[in-house]
């Protein structure tokens, strides 16, 4: 089996050494916590930055500070060379062209912006090439049962002001879509399909190709959620035929204040904007307003210059260490996770199960403990987690849960954390039960 073609061309996962090195990058991973270093494992909520980006932002305000697309003077003129080529950077790290990259705050308002833009449509703004957004009574949003608040309620607002209606598509116990589920549910009502890449809590990875030739079969447009893909595994939009992604930078080595809106240029450019305001417009009468192309179209106001440059610094950092070989390592961390987790008594893994495919996260309820008991207890080992319902308090109470404690891990996750993580929540079963 060795010699098989598919695992040598596999994505070796990072060796320790290799994780020891990069580590050197991230100082903050070197500081104490109650006494005990710290094993920061909520890079899901956040993760931390490398040197890379701090300098990279720092350097912009020492040397380049200035507004973009303004000035007549130098500085101006290199700001918006980095700015630009920062989105260069980002549109290459998921396939597409630069005017397909939006700048945002972060994925919670990429996704506002499509919803909104898309309520103006059915408000009969924007071009007669708008008429494709427009919703009304009988048209259907579908999303899924395990979205994050930021995936479903920009979805709930835009059915209750145009009258469409919401529906989802479920779940099954382990966390898995129902496709069968579906087929019945995407149907010829369905104007827009929203779902997520990875679950922020079960750590499924969804069946895209599936999901989007069932939109495609009936001419519903695609969001995909990407805020816990981007950053773990290579994201190609063209190959995965969705319409529009969005994902956050603070997740991804970046800044916060910084997100990605990824939009197939026809529909951009097809759009109503969403914030109007300075620096998006052809021409401006009292009257009227002839807007710029996308991405302009869509960056209303002075821009988030340094966040983005930093972002693009964050992107060359992954893409030099190389994303399949991120994904493999957290692979195996993922596995490690849930392969102990589940030897816990007690301890109920949310999700997949020990030996099926997920990313490096794991969420789990302990019986009769709350996982803020759970939480406490690891801070007061140095043990960073994430406690709650996570911003998906559908999927917990399908799940029968009310909340969950998460531990999640990204490229400088040691397996030496996971078993420490692993050895706390053993003592604060024991020590609670
Ligand atoms: N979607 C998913 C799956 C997430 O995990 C998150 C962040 O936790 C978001 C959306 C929202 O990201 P942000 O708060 O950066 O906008």
């Amino acid at each position: 089996a060795l010699s098989s073609p598919e695992l040598l061309s596999a994505p070796k996962p990072l060796s320790a050494p290799e994780v020891e090195q990069l580590r050197l990058d991230f100082p903050i991973l070197a500081r104490e916590v109650n006494g005990h270093p710290l094993a920061y494992l909520d890079s899901g909520a956040t993760s931390q930055k490398p040197l890379q980006v701090l300098d990279a932002e720092r350097n912009f305000y020492l040397n380049e500070n200035s507004a973009v697309h303004r000035g007549a003077h130098t500085l101006a003129a290199e700001a918006t060379e980095s700015f630009e080529n920062a989105r260069a950077t980002i549109a290459s790290f998921i396939g597409a062209a630069d005017d397909e990259v939006v700048y945002t705050s972060n994925a919670t308002e990429g996704i506002n912006l499509v919803a909104y833009a898309m309520s103006n449509a059915s408000l009969g703004r924007g071009a007669p090439a708008s008429a494709r957004f427009r919703l009304g009574v009988g048209d259907e949003i579908v999303v899924t049962e395990m979205e994050h608040h930021a995936n479903l309620l920009p979805w709930q607002e835009l059915a209750a002001r145009t009258g469409a209606t919401l529906r989802y598509i479920p779940i099954d116990e382990y966390g898995a879509l129902r496709l069968d589920v579906a087929a019945e549910v995407i149907g010829e009502q369905t104007r827009v399909l929203a779902f997520t890449h990875v679950s922020n809590v079960l750590g499924v990875i969804n069946p895209v190709a599936q999901l989007v030739e069932l939109a495609r079969a009936v001419g519903a447009l695609v969001l995909l959620d990407a805020c816990q893909s981007a950053p773990h595994l290579a994201l190609a939009v063209k190959a995965l035929d969705i319409d529009f992604a969005v994902f956050s930078g603070h997740k991804m080595l970046g800044p916060t204040g910084v997100g990605i809106l990824y939009g197939r240029r026809e529909l951009l450019n097809a759009l109503p904007p969403f914030l109007t305001g300075g620096s998006m417009i052809v021409s401006v009468t009292m009257e009227a307003t002839e807007y710029l192309p996308a991405p302009q179209r869509f960056e209303a106001g002075t821009q988030r210059v340094s966040q983005a440059i930093a972002l693009g610094a964050a992107i060359d950092y992954l893409s030099a260490v190389g994303l399949d070989r991120i994904a493999a390592h957290e692979a195996v961390l993922g596995q490690r996770l849930v392969a102990g987790l589940s030897e816990i008594e007690g301890v109920r893994v949310l999700g997949p199960q020990a030996g099926h495919e997920r990313v490096g996260l794991a969420s789990f309820d302990v019986a009769g403990i709350h996982s803020h008991d759970v939480g406490q207890f690891l801070d007061d080992r140095g043990i960073a987690v994430r406690v709650g319902h996570h911003c998906a308090q559908p999927l917990h109470r399908r799940l029968g849960v009310v909340s969950s404690t998460r531990a999640s891990t990204y490229l400088y996750t040691t397996d030496d954390e996971v078993d420490r993580f692993l050895a706390g929540v053993a003592d604060a079963v024991t020590f609670f039960g």
